[in-house]
Order: C-alpha cells, then structure tokens, then sequence
C-alpha cells in the first residue's frame, strides 16, 4: 500500500528517524517541521495519515490537530499523535482535539506499522465513500459524508473476552460511553457468542487463565460468519512474541496492559469506523452489481444481462452440440390495462407476471424483462418439444387465474401470447433466434393470442 504519510515535528531528528522506519515500509513520506508548514502542505496535497508531534514551539501539535478536524477538507485525514511523555493528560487532550490515536516516544516499531496501516486503511475507504457520496447518484442520502464519519465509529456492540472480572468492568465503564460492552470471560463461549449475534467489534485478552486468545483469534478468523470482525487484542508489556503471532493472524489492532483508556477508546472507534465503511462499500456494490443485471420492477434479469449471456449460451451448444430453445412472451392487450385501470395497475400486473414466469421455470432457464410487456426464457438442454410444453404450462399459468389488482380493485383477467425457437443452425446467433421467435410471436397475436406458437420449420 503507497499511502502518503506527512510527518510532523520541529526536531530534524526525530522527522528522519520516523521518515526512515516508514519509507523502509513503502510509504510515501513528507515531512514538516511545525504546525504552519503542515497545514500548508495538507492544503495542497493529498495526505493519507499525519503523525503529529505535540510538543512544538509556536503553534503546538493539539493546535494544529484543532484546525485540520475544523475543516472540512482535511477533517477525514486520520491523525496520530505522537506524545513525548505517556502523560494521560495528553491522551484526554488528544481525544477532545479530534486526534485518532497516539503514539508514545521513543516510537515503537510494531505500534509504528499498526497504527499507520490501520488509518491508511481507513483513508483509503473514507476517500472511497466520498466519492460515492458525492457522485450525485445517492440522491436521499443528503447526510453529509462529515456527519457519517463522525458517527460511524461512536456506537457500536462490543464483546470483550477477558476472564478477569475488575480487569474486564473497568474496560466496560471506559467504553459505556458510546459502546454496549458485553464481557464473556470464556473463549469458547465468546466464538458461539460472535457466530450467534451481530458484533461491531470483539476485544481478546491474551491473558486468559483457561484459554488461549490467539486460538480464538484464529478461528474468528476462519470462519466465515466472523471473518471481517475487527479484533482489539491486550496483550501484556513485552509479550512480543504474542503480539507478533496475533498481528500475523490478522488482528487489527492491539493495547498492551496496563490498558489505557483513551487510546482503546481511539482504537475502537478507528476499527468500527473501517468496519462501517466496508460494509457499506459490500453493500452498495452488491446493490450496484444488481441493479447493472436486474430489472427493478420485476427484479428479473434485464437485456442487457440476457444478451450476453445468450451469446454464451449459443455459443456452448453449438460447440457441444446441445439443445437451447427460446420463448418470446408478451401480454395480450396490455395497452388497455394501463388505459382502463392506469398505470400503477399495469405496473402490479408486470410485478405479479414475472413472478408467475419464475415460479413455472427450472433453476438453470434465465427469465428476462427485454423491455415493456415482453420477456424472454432461455431453456439450456431443451429440445423444440419440451421448449413448446413449457410454453404451453406459462401460457396457462397467466390465464388459468386472474391477476390481483390490489385490495379494493378486485381482479383482472390477463393472458399472453408466446412464440418457440430453437437453435438449429450452424450460423445461429442470439439476433437469428429472437428474430425467429419474434415471428413466431407475430403469427400468435395475428391468430388471436392467448396461444403458443413454434417457429415455422
Ligand atoms: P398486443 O396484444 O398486440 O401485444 O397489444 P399490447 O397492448 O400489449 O401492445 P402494445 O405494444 O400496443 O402496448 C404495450 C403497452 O405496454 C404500452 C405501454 O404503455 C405498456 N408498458 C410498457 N412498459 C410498461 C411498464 O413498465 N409499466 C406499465 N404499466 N406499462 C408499460
Ligand atoms: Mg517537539
Ligand atoms: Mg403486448
């Protein structure tokens, strides 16, 4: 990952010292040496993550924390401030300036990389949300994107596996704030816990007395229920190795005991931030997928959809010398359902004929909308005979009963029209075949509809 990271602080030493570690680590490093010069390079550059010493002459590192969380063009850059004293007075103060988290000097190499990476990463999807948020498509979700970010992170449903009853209530009580914190001091019981219920968020204490937090690490990890859960680890002071398995197991983030909590509480909202985002970014593309391949009124697949795969489809039959045959179907008269009983009517008529389409098709035939009151099945594996007998069981599924026109409206009687092909020809196409089928369709209406009509031979 390139993310550009500025690094704050009047002393050239320790600028060097930090620009060496993360451009060892492939980061795109800038550099300041006070509160001015950073907000004059935020100003003009894209910054990803800022480490921001507190203590300068001048304008301190709290200051200048203050004014980049006060604009909104620079508010979503994550900050992490680095503090030469482990003074908790810091931390508070931090906190209230909008700082995301903290570091203490001389700066760890593993808190280094964690904290950098886990607000790189966050960046990169409040940058990604920022896009989609503005992209004018989003009309409704007037929320600006400031408002989303400042709440994402503040609520939550935290388990926290710790065995340690004092240890455990004082972590709660440091959350309750903005969190819900149920505490399961058995690791075993916590996996079924995650699996059973909806988490933002799981804290492991790796000093259980009963069980290993890394195991449960793991298995959180691996399954699939669980697997984007953000997991806080506490581990104790120099249990290096520990921290280094955990980290390698694929542990977002980690407090080393004695906790403190206004960094837990910096990491917490960070990782559920990023699970929010993530989340919504799943969705949204799921929904973007969807809407690229589906008709909304119907949900059916659309013609776009239909067209590409019929290529592959005739493409694979004449290649294996399978059967593939087509139906074209269109509603009889649908133009005087909407005339006689307006539009939205015509609309539930359309919801509730696809429905009946879908219900009297196999799992592997693709029902599409091609647009208006036509559709089209496409039958893999079906010769002209069995293509005509379907036909034949959608055609009477439409007319046998009639069409509900809401509570108050009653009922209304619809029937539909159907033209059968089948591929045959060498020099098929999709086009051949939804012409062949089209005219089959033709003759159907022109013979009176409500009937099924097979290609000429
Ligand atoms: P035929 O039996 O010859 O197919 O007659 P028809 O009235 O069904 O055919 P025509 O092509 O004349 O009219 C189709 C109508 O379908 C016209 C159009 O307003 C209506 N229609 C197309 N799309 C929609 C839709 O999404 N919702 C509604 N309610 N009506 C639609
Ligand atoms: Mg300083
Ligand atoms: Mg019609």
């Amino acid at each position: 990952m390139s993310a550009r990271i500025l690094v704050v602080d009047d002393v050239a030493a320790n600028v060097k010292l930090l620009e060496a570690r993360l451009s060892a680590e492939y980061f795109e490093v800038l550099t300041a040496n006070g509160g001015p010069e950073a907000l004059n390079i935020v100003s003009r550059e894209k910054i990803d993550v800022i480490l921001l010493d507190v203590m300068m002459p001048g304008m301190d590192g709290f200051e200048v924390c203050r004014r980049l969380k006060a604009d909104p063009n620079t508010q979503h850059i994550p900050v992490v401030m680095v503090t030469a004293l482990d003074l908790p007075s810091d931390k508070v103060e931090g906190l209230e300036a909008g700082a995301d988290d903290f570091l203490t000097k001389p700066v760890d190499e593993v808190a280094l990389m964690t904290r950098v990476k886990n607000l790189a990463r966050l960046k990169v999807l409040t940058d990604e949300m920022i896009v989609r948020y503005s992209s004018g498509e989003q009309v409704g979700l007037q929320e600006s994107l400031s408002e989303l970010a400042g709440k994402v992170g503040n609520s939550g449903r935290i388990l926290l596996v710790d065995d340690n009853e004092r240890a455990a209530k004082r972590i709660k009580d440091s959350l309750q704030r903005h969190f819900s914190t149920f505490i399961e001091p058995s690791s075993e019981q916590a996996f079924h816990k995650l699996n059973d219920a909806e988490f933002d968020l799981v804290i492991i204490s790796l000093h259980l007395q009963e069980s290993d937090g890394l195991r449960l690490c793991s298995q959180i990890r691996s399954t699939d229920q669980t697997r984007h859960l953000p997991i806080i680890m506490m581990v104790g002071e120099g249990d290096n190795a520990r921290l280094l398995k955990g980290l390698d197991l694929g542990v977002n983030d980690y407090c080393i005991k004695p906790i403190d909590r206004n960094e837990l509480v910096a990491r917490v909202r960070t990782q559920i931030s990023r699970k929010r985002f993530t989340d919504q970014l799943r969705t949204r593309l799921e929904q973007s997928v969807e809407m690229a391949i589906t008709d909304p009124l119907t949900g059916l697949y659309n013609r776009r959809y239909m067209e590409k795969h019929m290529s592959m489809f005739v493409d694979e039959s004449l290649a294996t010398g399978s059967n593939l045959s087509l139906l074209i179907i269109d509603i009889d008269n649908f133009k005087s359902v909407n005339d006689q009983h307006g539009h939205d009517t015509g609309d539930m008529v359309l919801e509730q004929f696809a429905t009946r389409l879908r219900r009297n098709v196999r799992g592997i035939d693709l029902v599409c909308r091609l647009g208006g009151e036509e559709f089209v099945v496409l039958m893999p594996e079906t010769a002209k005979n069995d293509a005509c007998i379907v036909a034949e069981r959608l055609r009477n599924a439409i007319a046998a009963n009639p069409f509900s026109m809401g509570r108050t409206q009653g009922s209304l009687d619809v029937t539909a029209s159907i033209g059968v092909t089948t591929l045959e020809r060498e020099d098929d196409r999709p086009q051949t075949l939804l012409k062949r089928a089209d005219q089959a369709l033709y003759t159907a209406k022109r013979d009176g509809r409500n009937r099924v009509v097979t290609e000429a031979a």
